[in-house]
């Protein structure tokens, strides 16, 4: 590739890079320093490509609104721990016809799809939570079309529960409310439906637009109504896909198998996965050697929104990471390492965001929110920060608080507002471990106050463009 770019012979360089004490091949990928080293070499000019030169950017070319099909929606289950997100996803899986008759033998993949006896298929992501979904949407996939949030009809809105509303908000996926556990003597339909409103969702059932069901996921009620949903949202969405193209699509889980090696499950975005496909996904590449289904099936092929298990890969990449199909290997691997690269000098060169870099790329961006996570002490000075966080606003920049609630920043917090590029400001409360390990590696700011005064004081300087440099 360096040798074509300058117009120069493989054998020619490769030679050189003998006498340097480099035994290369051919098709071998070398470092930046060597590749300029060799340029000068050579006698030619060191031109910087742009990064869009080198790499391959996904949904930059759009398809012809013609090549365009119907696929099948990707639905997200979210909800409090124990208010039975598993037990639907294991009850919405029970609802495919083709499951049985295929003999095929159900497999944790990562994601999976029914298909309904009208035809119609709606693929399901298997890990249920929203720090799973926020943590690809960070990393730049967007793959959940509908958020299904469960809620336990006895045990109402809860912490997660209030935390998935957010999070389901700030990606603006739309969402419908599940009321589980509607078999339970105690269950409150209604209190959950009335609770909802105070956090902005108002139900069809209280006049307003999120589509509500009542199901109970241990005793199967009301799944064909909650399919039947799904569909009337999806249509809504009107999701459509290129089947007909060089495949493109997400990793939703990877692992290193003992016998099969690096396994990535893949969700197709659009065009059709093929076995024998070359492709370029994360910092890793390869060329399909199987792809099987979530029934355990060896397939050929894999069109949008199906999930696949990908065999082929020269290493493990990470959830969240575009899989590219390319035309050659030397393509996939020069791709690949174009972006481990880029990965390793990222870890040692990128600083926490301050709020002032915060504010100035909101300038280049234009954006006009400017969005924050509130954590504080007490549900009184959570209420009392956010009314006034919300009365600020400039000509240009609105503050939205994207989530607050009482106690420590989490994990989840962190998570949120990496994804949207939001500060956490706490409100005498302080971050746990795990929560500043996150936010160390994904760039959130924390800002600490004790006076609300300060606070609004700051967020208001900042959104006028005076705030000096942080100390
Ligand atoms: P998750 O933590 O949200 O994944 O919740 P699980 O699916 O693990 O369910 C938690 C508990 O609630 C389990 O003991 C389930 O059997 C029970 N459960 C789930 N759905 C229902 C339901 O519809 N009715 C009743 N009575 N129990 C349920």
């Amino acid at each position: 590739e360096l040798a074509n770019r300058m117009a120069e012979k493989g054998a020619d360089l490769v030679k050189s890079l003998f006498k340097m004490g480099m035994p290369v091949t051919v098709t071998q990928t070398i470092d930046q320093d060597t590749a300029e080293l060799m340029v000068t070499e050579f006698g030619h000019n060191i031109v910087r490509v742009s990064d869009s030169d080198i790499d391959i950017q996904t949904d930059t070319v759009d398809d012809a609104v013609e090549s365009l099909l119907p696929r099948p929606p990707v639905v997200t289950i979210m909800g409090h721990v124990d208010h039975g997100k598993t037990s639907l996803l294991d009850a919405l899986r029970g609802t495919d016809v083709v499951a049985g008759e295929a003999g095929g033998i159900t497999q944790h993949i990562g994601a999976y799809q029914v298909t309904q006896k009208d035809k119609s298929k709606i693929t399901f992501l298997d890990t249920p939570g929203h720090e799973a979904f926020t943590e690809m949407r960070q990393r730049g996939a967007n793959v959940t079309d509908i958020v299904i949030l469960v809620v336990a009809a006895d045990d109402g809105l809860m912490p997660q529960t209030i935390e998935a509303i957010s999070h389901t908000k700030a990606a603006g996926v739309p969402m419908i409310v599940a009321i589980n556990k509607i078999d339970k003597h105690d269950a409150n339909a209604q209190k959950v439906r009335e609770r909802l409103l105070e956090h902005d969702i108002q139900v069809e059932e209280m006049g307003g637009e999120t589509q509500d069901v009542e199901v109970s996921a241990l005793k199967k009620l009301g799944l064909d109504d909650l399919i039947e949903k799904i569909q009337l949202q999806a249509e809504l969405l009107e999701l459509r896909a290129n089947p007909d193209r060089s495949a493109e699509g997400t990793v939703i889980e990877a692992k290193l198998d003992k016998g099969r090696g690096p396994v990535a499950t893949v969700l197709v975005s659009r065009g059709t996965l093929r076995v024998g496909d070359i492709f370029v996904c994360g910092a890793e590449s390869g060329k399909v050697r199987a792809l099987i289904d979530d029934k355990g099936r060896q397939v050929k092929e894999a069109g949008p929104s199906v999930p696949v298990e990908v065999l082929g890969l020269s290493g493990v990449p990470m959830a969240g990471d575009p899989l590219q199909v390319v035309e050659t290997e030397a393509r996939a691997r020069e791709v690949a390492a174009y972006r481990a690269s880029v990965i390793q000098n990222k870890r040692t060169t990128t600083a926490p965001a301050s709020l002032e870099t915060m504010f100035s790329a909101l300038k280049e961006k234009q954006a006009i929110e400017y969005p924050l996570v509130v954590k504080a002490d007490t549900q009184g000075s959570v209420e009392a920060i956010v009314a006034s966080i919300n009365k600020i606003s400039t000509a240009d920049i609105r503050a939205r608080v994207l989530h607050s609630g009482v106690g420590g920043i989490t994990e989840s917090d962190v998570t949120l507002a990496a994804a949207s590029g939001a500060p956490i400001i706490g409100f005498n409360v302080r971050p746990n471990a795990k929560a500043r390990e996150i936010a160390e590696r994904s760039k959130v700011a924390f800002k600490y106050y004790d006076v609300i005064y300060d606070l609004t004081d700051e967020i208001r300087a900042g959104m006028a463009g005076e705030l000096g440099p942080e100390a």
